[in-house]
């Protein structure tokens, strides 16, 4: 029996189960490796502007503390509960080992819709799930960071409401922070312009010319819209972009640009120029050199995985890609080349490991430096996710994965079972 369930745990374990059978991990190891450490629920009470009060239930899950604290993101959202939390903190695990930094996964949310708030009763929710969560989080236990429907403003609040009980200010509590509050210089376009590099390192790899490329980006937010300026920026046609309210399409290219000033303005891309509307159902398998999901869970099915006519998919969301279209690629052979999302997006915890540590020294650096190193960290990752893929002629999922998992094993085993 488990508290966890639903289909993105269920992904998450099915994962795992493979990754466990390829590296012939015994049956008796695989809980202690899979199963999250420590989850908690809070009962987060606030006022209504009309006057009456509200109850959200809000989680966070820790997975595992074999290398340090605990690092993950914040996800606001209808649709969250404890079995996608604690997915999302064991792909984090896994991720945090694969690019060698010394966290264990964590994840939190809220089931909310920020949008259904208004901001007063955001800034309210934020800080009484930040409060509630003061005994189990910490800068050497675990910390927060931005994730889906949270943003710099939510995590300035969440920072500041930490360091009020402890009656010092306490950046290093969470990352993704406005760098006029303790943020770093690069840590907002960290998760897309890593897609991106890894992206163009795969067209470079694949003999793809990057210039005039074409590409098509699903989800519009801080991963989706900075992915989709970056590869713009590099010559790349991007022909495609949605987000919740719908999609827009330009077989010449659509104007990025144009388009996160749009939603800078209005909140979304449901007005921008609608003569370019396009259905979402269809965007994912418009013909292009790559797909970016970048939204959420589960969204390529193996029907979709299918029908794909990309060369590359970028994963930017976590979790697009359900196990069942997995196979499929699988089978599809060498048509489609995947950067797994444990790599693909991992520029964003790489830069806020890099704005934990400079919270912990008070010491800040250049953009530059920050840039430098994120690209350093993901090309390492990349080369070593290659050799093992090619090594043991395994897909490249299997090979992101198993590193992670083989990381925290050996520490595990090395630390021995307490007491
Ligand atoms: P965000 O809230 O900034 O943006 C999410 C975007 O997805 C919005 O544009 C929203 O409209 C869109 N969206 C939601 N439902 C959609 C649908 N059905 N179809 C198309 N678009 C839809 O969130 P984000 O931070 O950009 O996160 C996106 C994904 O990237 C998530 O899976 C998240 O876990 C992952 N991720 C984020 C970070 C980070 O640093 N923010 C790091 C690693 C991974």
């Amino acid at each position: 029996m488990t508290v966890y369930s639903g289909p993105v745990f269920e992904m998450a374990a099915s994962q795992f189960q493979v990754i466990a059978d390829y590296l012939s991990i015994p049956h008796d190891e695989r809980d202690r490796l899979l199963m999250p450490k420590r989850a908690v629920t809070v009962s987060c009470p606030i006022h209504r502007d009309d006057g009456t009060t509200a109850v959200f239930e809000g989680y966070r899950v820790q997975h595992h503390l074999t290398l340090g604290p605990t690092k993950g993101g914040t996800r606001f959202a209808a649709s969250v509960d404890i079995g996608e939390v604690a997915a999302l903190a064991i792909w984090m695990s896994w991720k945090c080992a694969l690019v060698g930094l010394p966290y264990g996964g964590a994840k939190g949310g809220i089931g909310v819709d920020p949008a259904s708030l208004s901001k007063r009763e955001l800034e309210a929710l934020s800080r009484r799930y930040m409060q509630e969560m003061i005994p189990f989080v910490g800068p050497h236990t675990d910390v927060m960071a931005p994730d889906m429907g949270t943003n710099e403003q939510v995590m300035a609040w969440f920072m500041d409401t930490y360091s009020m009980y402890q009656g010092q200010t306490v950046t290093e509590i969470v990352t993704g922070k406005p760098v006029s509050a303790g943020g770093t210089l690069g840590r907002r376009e960290a998760t897309g312009r890593g897609v991106a590099h890894l992206v163009r390192r795969v067209m470079r790899d694949l003999d793809i010319e990057i210039a005039g490329a074409t590409a098509v980006v699903q989800g519009f937010g801080n991963v989706g819209s900075i992915a989709a300026l970056e590869l713009y920026n590099s010559g790349v046609k991007v022909v495609a972009v949605s987000d919740h309210t719908g999609a827009r399409y330009h077989a010449g290219g659509l104007d990025i640009p144009a388009l996160i000033a749009h939603c800078a303005r209005h909140g979304n891309l449901r007005e921008a120029a609608v003569e370019l509307a396009l259905d979402p159902d269809e965007l994912l398998t418009l013909p292009c050199d790559v797909v970016v999901p970048a939204a959420m869970e589960r969204v390529i099915d193996a029907r979709t995985a299918a029908a794909l006519r990309c060369r590359i998919v970028a994963e930017g969301a976590n979790g697009p890609t359900t196990p069942e279209a997995d196979l499929i690629l699988h089978q599809r052979g060498d048509e489609i080349f995947l950067i797994p999302d444990i790599l693909c997006n991992s520029g964003g915890v790489v830069v806020s490991y890099f704005e934990w540590v400079q919270d912990l020294q008070q010491l800040f650096w250049e953009e530059e430096e920050v840039i430098r190193r994120e690209y350093q960290i993901l090309d390492r990752a990349y080369d070593r996710m290659m050799e093992r893929a090619r090594r043991d002629k395994v897909f490249n999922r299997t090979a992101a994965m198993a590193m992670g998992v083989e990381r925290v094993r050996g520490a595990k085993n090395m630390r021995g079972l307490f007491p």
